[in-house]
Formats: structure tokens, C-alpha cells, sequence
């Protein structure tokens, strides 16, 4: 049984839904401690107990510990079982990030599957639906297998209530993928998503963001969604050639429009100037599905607390290694098999 120190690195959600993931790809019975010890409110919340679940559901794992607030949980699954589920959260908790952890052994199942999940779909915090479809999803797609997403209905913090559904056609096994340039500029979108606040909240962001972003007026929009409860995000999405990537913010009670479309517009220019491919968050993503293919490259900024932390978790179940260089002012992280003997 192999130990997992949870509260490593930012101690955050992350090393719980990596090590389930990679617990459920490998077959490796684990067991986690110290969940989330380094959040305020440690161990398992609604998500991260839905996530636990979700993986127990596809692998016929046993489990002991699965309870709110438990910070030490055991997990010994069994076989990969691809097919048709349904899991709630119960709250706003995030459902790409539940959508998460069981897609890596669903890449390579036996037969397809359909995962809905139900909660929120545009969290602070976590990957917002658009980000989870184009960019995450843009580079699995890569890799072999055809995974679909459809934003059913959005939910926002913290009534919840979003459904995603997500439909995964495997691969026999993982390619890996080198992303080292972005690519000729194809498409840029901004979209402000408002359910139940007044429109003015959506068009003030708007024409912070156009001013902000130099955007053009047919690349910017308000969305009024349907959703449970009040919710606001905007979604700047930059499609290239090689790569789509999705930077978001949220509204928040007490912080003006222009504040919130203000962080946005740091995100996307920061993005930009650090002219390397791939973004701070989808750099912590994107080292399971490169790892379980066992080889690949990408460049990205500098690397952030999350992808040196999912580096060590990863390490724990794969036999890989991660070489990060500096190149040309960015970070080349490139995915590689350990040396023999290496521990
Ligand atoms: P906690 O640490 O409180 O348990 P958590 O379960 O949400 O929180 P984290 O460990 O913080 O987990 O991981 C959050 C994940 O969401 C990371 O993979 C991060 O890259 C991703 N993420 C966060 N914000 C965004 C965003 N705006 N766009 C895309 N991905 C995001």
C-alpha cells in the first residue's frame, strides 16, 4: 500500500484527486493522509468526497475513511469499469474537477463511457467548463482517445446545480504531444456569463475587458444563463494554432465589474508576454495525461506551486521524470521515462 502525504506541497485538493486517479490507472491500493492540511477547512469537502466516490464507483475500489471532513482516507481499487454514470456533488463544489480525476483511467478503458456530473461548473478556484472543453480537453484530444464535453446547464458558487456531461471514447493507449509554440493567432472571444444580477454587472465587464484587451465588438458578449441562484464569470477564450487556451474571473459580492474584468485582463496579458504556450493552470493539468503517455514536452511560464506538487505525486505512481529547462525566457518541462534503478 503506498502512503501519500496530503498535505505537501500547498496541501490543497490536488494531491487527493491526482493520487485517485493515478490509484485507479495503475491499480495501486493507497492510502492518503493529512488531506488538504494545508486549507483552512481540512479534509474532505462535498467535491473532494464526490471525487473519492467517483472513483471508487468506476474501479470497485474498497474504501475506508470516506466521510466530510476525514482527513485519512484508504483506496484499493480494482479493474478500470468504463460505462454510464451520474455523480452529485451536493453543493457548488466543482464538477470539472470531479470530471477530472476519473477521466485519466477512462482514456484508456476498455470501452466507452458517459460521465455527468452535477455542481458547479464556473468555480473560483478551479477549471470553469470552457477551460476544461478547449483547453484541457484540446490536448487530451491529442493524445489518442475522443473525449466530448456538453455544458448541460451552467452552476455557479454556491448554489451549484451546473451539469456537465462528458463522453469518453478510449484509446488503446496514451500518445504523448509536444506543445513548445502557440502558434499564429486563429480566434479570441471573451464572453460574460450572468445569471440572476442586473445586466448592467455584464456590460460594465464587458467594456472593461474590451478596453482592456483591445478587443474588437464582435469578440466580446454578455450570455443571461439560467442557472440556480445569482452567478457571474467571464471566459476569455485564445484560440492558436497549436493550442486554445481559457482564462476566467469571477464576480464577487463587495468587488466591482470593472475590478473583477481588471483580473482577467492581468491573466491574458501576462499570458501573453511570458510567450510560451501553455498557461500556469493548464500546466499542472496536463502532467497526468503526458505521464500516463509516458513521454511529451511543453513550454509554459514559471511553474507554480500546483506543478511541482503534482510532479511528486505523479512520481509516486509513474515511472517518469520531469526535466524542466529554461528555454528562450519560458519553462520547458519535458516528460521522460525514469532512469532504471532510480527510485
Ligand atoms: P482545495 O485546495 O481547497 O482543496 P481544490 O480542491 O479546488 O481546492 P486545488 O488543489 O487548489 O484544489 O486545485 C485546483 C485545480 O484547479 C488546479 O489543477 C488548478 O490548475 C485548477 N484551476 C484553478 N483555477 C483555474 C482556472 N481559473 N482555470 C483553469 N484551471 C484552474
Amino acid at each position: 500500500m503506498l502512503t501519500i502525504d496530503g498535505s505537501r506541497g500547498e496541501g490543497g485538493g490536488q494531491v487527493l484527486r491526482t493520487s485517485l486517479a493515478l490509484s485507479v490507472a495503475t491499480r495501486t491500493p493507497i492510502v492518503i493522509e493529512n488531506i488538504r492540511a494545508g486549507r483552512k477547512k481540512p479534509g474532505l469537502l462535498r467535491q473532494h468526497l464526490t471525487a473519492v466516490e467517483a472513483a471508487r464507483v468506476i474501479s470497485g475500489a474498497r474504501v475506508e475513511g470516506a466521510s466530510l471532513g476525514s482527513r485519512r482516507v484508504t483506496f484499493a481499487p480494482g479493474d478500470v469499469r468504463p460505462g454510464t454514470y451520474e455523480f452529485a456533488i451536493g453543493s457548488g463544489g466543482s464538477a470539472l474537477l470531479v470530471a477530472q480525476t476519473v477521466l485519466p483511467p477512462l482514456l484508456t478503458a476498455s470501452a466507452p463511457s458517459t460521465i455527468t456530473v452535477v455542481g458547479g461548473t464556473h468555480n473560483p478556484m478551479a477549471p470553469p467548463f470552457e477551460f476544461f472543453e478547449r483547453a484541457f480537453l484540446g490536448c487530451v484530444n491529442r493524445q489518442g482517445p475522443e473525449v466530448h464535453a456538453v455544458l448541460e446547464r451552467p452552476g455557479f458558487m454556491v448554489a451549484g446545480g451546473g451539469r456537465v456531461q462528458v463522453h469518453v471514447k478510449p484509446a488503446a493507449s496514451l500518445d504523448g504531444f509536444e506543445l513548445l509554440d502557440a502558434g499564429a493567432r486563429v480566434r479570441r472571444e471573451a464572453r460574460v456569463l450572468i445569471a440572476g444580477l442586473p445586466p448592467s454587472v455584464g456590460s460594465r465587464e464587458l467594456r472593461a475587458l474590451v478596453d482592456g484587451l483591445d478587443l474588437r465588438a464582435d469578440e466580446g458578449r454578455v450570455d443571461e444563463v439560467n442557472a440556480v441562484g445569482i452567478g457571474n464569470a467571464i471566459v476569455c477564450t485564445l484560440e492558436h494554432e497549436h493550442v486554445t487556451e481559457v482564462f476566467s474571473a469571477f464576480g464577487e459580492r463587495g468587488v466591482r465589474a470593472e475590478a473583477v474584468a481588471g483580473r482577467l485582463v492581468r491573466d491574458v496579458r501576462s499570458y501573453l508576454a511570458a510567450g510560451a504556450p501553455v498557461g500556469r493552470r493548464l500546466a499542472d493539468q496536463l502532467l497526468i495525461p503526458l505521464a500516463l503517455a509516458g513521454g511529451g514536452a511543453f513550454r509554459t511560464g514559471p511553474l507554480s506551486k500546483h506543478t511541482k506538487t503534482n510532479m511528486t505525486v505523479i512520481r509516486d505512481f509513474l515511472p517518469v521524470d520531469f526535466d524542466v529547462e529554461d528555454d528562450d525566457g519560458a519553462t520547458r518541462i519535458t516528460v521522460k521515462a525514469a532512469s532504471p534503478g532510480k527510485e
